[in-house]
């Protein structure tokens, strides 16, 4: 079985030791409840890093939401066998008290990339994403981190923050892995009862159209319109955002020789789940 470390001391004797021999440190950070997409990070951090640590926490200064937080699905014996399968070398899935113990006072913050979208519809979770992202890489010695692009504007944020506070970490993006219908896989769809799980293609199938509408010629406005129409159709109680965005600053753009990416968030089931795609 992997070895799961509790602790930042022991987390840090580890991956000095590795330092010293002249290893490389590939980390993910997951919030748990892996699934496929958890694990294709981990591999490839495993082909490319000479030792892999997969973090487990799930971080309550991300959760703008408390009874998101309470609800999060944790499952930590079941991830530790997933990720033998990859195999990583080790396990960080330390008590909140080791990541944030009393007196602790600081806080990255960030504006800019940070401040659309999620940052907007969940006040507060990117500087709890910032503030955690820069505290595990303090504490593993990262020399790579692996993110995915599922999280999209979480990946910009990252990439944003390491160059700005000089954080000596290359940051990988990796691809959104789905289900065989589409659905971006997610922690959250366990959440999901039968009828809403049927429904939840609908978000990447609704934005696939529209940006191939859009790439074809249709008004971006026109096309986004349909996609929201779509999906409401289809049952989602709500559509909290279709956007179509600069895929590096997340500003409003509508420059199509700059790389661009629609961005959506929704609600079904009481499931609140996000998707996004290049345009
Ligand atoms: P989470 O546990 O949801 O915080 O996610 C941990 C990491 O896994 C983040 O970098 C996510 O972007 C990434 N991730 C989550 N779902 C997927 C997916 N379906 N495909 C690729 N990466 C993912």
């Amino acid at each position: 079985m992997t070895p799961i470390l509790r602790t930042v001391a022991d987390l840090r004797a580890l991956a000095r030791g590795w330092k010293a021999k002249g290893e490389t440190i590939g980390v993910v950070p997951t919030m748990g409840a892996l699934h496929e997409g958890h694990l294709s990070l981990a591999r490839r951090a495993r082909k490319e890093c000479d030792r892999v640590i997969t973090t487990i926490f799930v971080n309550p200064k991300q959760f703008n939401n408390p009874d998101d937080l309470k609800k999060y699905p944790r499952s930590e014996d079941a991830d530790a066998r997933l990720l033998a399968t990859v195999p990583v070398d080790v396990i960080f899935a330390p008590p909140v008290d080791q990541v944030y113990p009393d007196g602790f006072i600081t806080t990255v913050s960030m504006a800019g990339v940070a401040q659309p979208l999620e940052g907007h519809m969940r006040p507060g979770h990117f500087d709890g994403v910032a503030t955690v992202v820069t505290k595990l890489f303090g504490m593993s010695l990262a020399d790579r981190g692996y993110f995915g692009q599922k999280d999209w504007q979480q990946l910009q944020v990252v990439l944003r923050l390491v160059r700005d506070l000089n954080v000596p970490v290359e940051v990988v993006g990796c691809e959104t892995i789905r289900e065989a219908d589409g659905l971006a896989m997610s922690s959250r769809n366990i959440r999901l009862t039968a009828a809403g799980r049927a429904k939840a293609p609908v978000l990447y199938a609704a934005i696939t159209a529209a940006a191939t509408d859009i790439r074809s010629g249709h008004a971006d406005r026109m096309a986004i319109r349909e996609a929201a129409e779509t999906m409401r159709k289809a049952g989602f109680e709500r559509v909290e955002y279709i956007e179509l965005r600069d895929a590096e600053t997340l500003m409003p753009s509508d420059d199509p020789r700059r790389p661009r990416r629609m961005l959506a968030a929704a609600w079904i089931d009481g499931v609140r789940l996000i998707d996004n795609i290049p345009v």
